[in-house]
This record gives C-alpha cells, structure tokens and sequence, in this order.
C-alpha cells in the first residue's frame, strides 16, 4: 500500500531518488544535480533529492499564485474535510513514516512516533479551531468626533503565497505546523522541506496531495537553503514566510526577504534557574530530559542552569546519577538507547566538540562527558561555565548541558536578559510566588515554573523573542498570524 500511494514520489530505486512536486506533478529537476541525504545513524544514503533550479522556482510560484484564489475561495468546511483527511493519513501511515523519520534524521522508534501522533492531532486541532476564527464588524461611533455614519467590516483574510520552510529536528510537525494553518486560512503554500528531513517533507506533501488539496495549492520544493533560500525568499511572488530554524538562518532571511510579513521560530538556549527551596529530585529529572531528549537537538532543550553555588554543588550528583537511569547514548534503533542518539552530522559534532573544549581552555570542567566519536556525543555536563563561553554564548545543538554558578538571582536575570536568545526559560522552586516574580523580570518568549521548556500543549502560545523569532505560534495565534485583516468600511452619509 505505501508503496503505491507514494509511488509517483520517487523512481523506487535503491536508494531512491525522489522528485519535487511543482503542484500538478511529481517531476525531476533540469538541473540533473541530486542532493544525498545520509543517516545520521550510520551514513548510510537514505535517498536522494532533486536540486531544484530558479526557473522551476518560478514556475512553481506561478502555479502557487494561480491557485491561490480559487483556493480561498473554497468553502472553510471543505478546506477543513479535507486536513482531518490529511490527519487520517497521518496516522494509516504511523509505521511507515516513523520508520522513514528513524532513518533520516536519527531519532528513537518512539520519539519519531511521538511526531508523527503529535501530528495528526495538530491537524485536526487546527481544523476544528479553524471553524471559529472570524471576523468582527466595529462601529464608527466609539471614536470621540464620529457618529454612527460608518460601520467596519473586517474580515480575515490569506496572504496570498506561504514559503514555509522547516528545520531537519522536527520535519513532519514543524511542517504541518505551517501548512496546514497556512491552506486553513485560503493560503497557497510552497513547501521548503530541509534538506536532512526532505525525504520526511515529500511524503508529506503526496499525503495533502492526496487527500484532495487542489492543484497547486501545495507544492514541494527541494534544494540546499544555502542556494535556493535567497531566492525564494526575496521572489517578487511570496507573499508571506513561516520559518523554522537557527537564528543566523532566520536573520538572513529576514535580511533577503524585504518588506514581506514573517512568522519565525528560531534558536532556543534555554536557561534553567534553580532557586535554592527547590525539590532536586524533580529538578534534576526536568533538566536531564530537557537537556538530552533527541541529544539535546530541541530548539526547547535546556542548555545551561543558573543557581547559587552551595545549590549547584547539590543538584550536581542529583543529575550525574539520574543520568545514569535515564541516559544511554547509542544507535537510536537499539531499545537500549534511551535519550542520547546521533547528532545530525559529523560536522555539528565537531563544531560542538570545538565549542566544549575553547570552553575547557577558558576554564569549564566536564563533569561527564565532553568527547565525541564521528556525530555520536557522549551526554556531557561542564561546571564552572561562564556566560560569556561558547558553549553558552552559542546555541549548541546537542547534548550537552553548562553549569553556571551565580552569587544572587539579579545575577541570573542578569544573564538571561543580555543573551542574544530569547525563547524560553524554567525556574524551579517550592514557592510559585517566587517563580512568577522571577518570570515577570526575564524576557523570553515563554517562562515554565517548575517543568523543562517545552512547545506544547500545541495550543498555547508559543514564541521567541531578541533572536529567538517573530509573531507567535500555537494553534489559534498561528491562524490568525498566517492570515491578515481586511477591513471594509461601509459608509452611510446621512
Ligand atoms: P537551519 O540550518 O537554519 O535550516 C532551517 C531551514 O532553513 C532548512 O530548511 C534550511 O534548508 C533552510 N535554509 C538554510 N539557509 C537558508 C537561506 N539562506 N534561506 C532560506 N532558507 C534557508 O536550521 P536547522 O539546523 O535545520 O534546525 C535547527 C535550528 O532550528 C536550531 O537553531 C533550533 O533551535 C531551531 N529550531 C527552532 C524552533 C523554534 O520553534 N523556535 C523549533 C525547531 C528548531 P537546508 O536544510 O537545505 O539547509
């Protein structure tokens, strides 16, 4: 079944080389050039992708903008029919997907199949939540000097033609995340897969497809970021840009992109607080799975804890033994492996390894691990770390955890507040006053008392800011931010 339901996608080779989707059929590109996507868990080729040209960008976009009307135009309940169709598909293809995941981007069996359920449940969140965004009409009389000669009629409407364009951690859900609400809400939408997820994000586009988004309302597109991005995010055609990924990236497009409207995800490095009433079993358990899950590969995983001393000299073997229990580095695929598989590439590894140890020479200690073999990380943890090393002054996207010992918390809101990130970050405590008066002086996107940063529930608000992103995400606040307001304003001249 899979096979003939994703048949057109690729030519059933081995490995297979998989097309792009230009809105009306799966296609080779001209260009005759194949990006290889190797596994992170043994470079083993997963596949092939098509490296598209900017002719066939603009083609695609062409087909997008044609769509994009008709699309609109077609009732909100069919729209909605059709992404609880889409979140069906999603779950008849759990196995198959989740394989694919495990392969492409070195995830465990139940992290991947956590994605892809978490998945399908956003689709259909987003499809029923979809029924209840309208619009409203406003009076002209509120406004001193005006009277009731005027009423406004405002409505929400698409932008037009969404580039969504996702990171390799999450590539199934952080692209439903844009898709979706973006064909929700009359959109057309490019699809930018990454590059190490692609294989992921064409699957995922022959299931919109199939389940009945017209043509040219959805479509896929392949290439490297680093050659195709400018392009399309500077293309006289787009519309709107929902992004995901590092910060560097997403600064650059906002540098290419001009005057379009954008929605951002980007780094994290979250801070944790550690106050000194807090319950170190429960801390040291929320920073061990915050900081290692996926091998710290979340833009929400903790990297670095500030606490006083005397607290850190506490939570320290607290952590250091629940490791023990809930950490083994390995292949991902082994059931032995618990938290800790491959980081996405060699190269991350060694940037990672470069960050730990111009750490290590300004003074770090590893306390646990700190080496790497090829892209496998030993879980590490570094102490005397100060804010101004690499390891915590860059987002690394791995697993590994800085231990930051501060004289009084002002010290540690001091931190927070100068670090270019801004996404999220914990404080542990007994007393939730002292928690919310913490959060109230920090500015970051989200601050979680007591609990690891964290994306969901999904329908919360979810946001960075400094360079952590733009506009808010969630279910509800990324429908409203993929369509805008239109007002008309019908007057009455008396
Ligand atoms: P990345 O290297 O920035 O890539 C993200 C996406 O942007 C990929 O599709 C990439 O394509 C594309 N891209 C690269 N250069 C581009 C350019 N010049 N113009 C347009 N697109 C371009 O990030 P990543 O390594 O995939 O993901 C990890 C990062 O994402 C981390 O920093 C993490 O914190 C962040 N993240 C943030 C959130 C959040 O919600 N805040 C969630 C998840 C991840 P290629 O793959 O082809 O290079």
């Amino acid at each position: 079944m899979p096979a003939e339901f994703f048949e057109p996608i690729s030519n059933q080779k081995t490995p297979p080389v998989y097309n792009f989707f230009d809105g009306t059929a799966w296609k080779t590109s001209s260009s005759e050039k194949m990006l290889s996507v190797l596994s992170p868990i043994d470079g083993s080729e997963v596949g092939e992708l098509q490296a598209v040209t900017h002719q066939e960008i603009d083609a695609v976009m062409e087909v997008a903008a044609a769509a994009q009307r008709n699309w609109e135009a077609t009732p909100l309940n069919k729209r909605v029919s059709i992404m609880h169709l889409v979140a069906d598909w999603i779950r008849h293809f759990e196995d198959y997907l989740t394989t694919i995941l495990v392969k492409e981007i070195g995830k465990t069996d139940s992290e991947a199949r956590s994605e892809i359920k978490r998945t399908a449940d956003l689709t259909d969140y987003f499809a029923d939540e979809a029924q209840s965004i309208r619009g409203e009409t406003l009076d002209s009389d509120n406004f001193p000097g005006y009277d009731k000669g005027r009423i406004a009629v405002i409505e929400r409407v698409a932008y037009g033609v969404t580039v969504a364009i996702a990171p390799f951690n999450y590539p199934v859900n952080l692209s439903v995340s844009k898709i979706v609400p973006a064909l929700l809400m009359g959109n057309s939408v490019v699809f930018k897969p990454p590059t190490q997820g692609g294989i992921s994000g064409v699957h995922l586009t022959r299931i919109f497809e199939k389940a009945g988004v017209p043509a040219g309302a959805i479509t896929c597109i392949t290439g490297e970021g680093n050659s195709i991005g400018d392009y399309l995010v500077s293309h006289p055609k787009t519309d709107l840009i929902t992004f995901t990924g590092s910060s560097d990236t997403g600064v650059a497009i906002a540098q290419k992109a001009g005057m379009k409207p954008m929605v951002f995800e980007c780094g994290g490095n979250n801070p944790a607080v550690v106050m000194p009433d807090a319950d170190m079993n429960l801390t040291a358990r929320e920073i061990v799975k915050g900081a290692f899950s996926y091998a710290g590969q979340r833009c929400t995983a903790i990297k670095y804890v500030l606490g006083a001393p005397g607290v850190l000299d506490q939570l320290l073997p607290v952590v250091l033994t629940q490791m023990k229990e809930l950490v083994h580095m390995g292949d991902p695929r082994s059931p032995e492996t618990k938290l800790v598989g491959p980081v996405v590439s060699v190269r991350a590894a060694e940037q990672f390894q470069q960050w730990i140890d111009e750490s290590v020479g300004k003074g770090a200690k590893v306390a646990i691990g700190g080496t790497h073999k090829g892209n496998y990380m030993d879980p590490t943890v570094l102490t005397s770390v100060n804010s101004d090393m690499p390891v915590v002054s860059r987002e690394v996207f791995g697993p590994v955890v800085s231990f930051i010992a501060v004289p009084g918390m002002d010290e540690a809101i001091g931190i927070i507040n100068k670090s270019s990130f801004g996404l999220q970050a914990c404080v542990f405590t007994k007393d939730e006053g002292t928690g919310l008066a913490f959060a109230k002086n920090i500015n970051v996107g989200t601050v979680q008392i007591n609990g690891s940063p964290q994306r969901g529930p999904d329908h919360f608000p979810f946001l960075g800011v400094k360079k952590s992103g733009l506009g808010v995400q969630g279910v509800r606040y990324s429908l409203e931010a993929m369509s805008r307001l239109k007002p008309i304003v019908i007057n009455k001249p008396s």
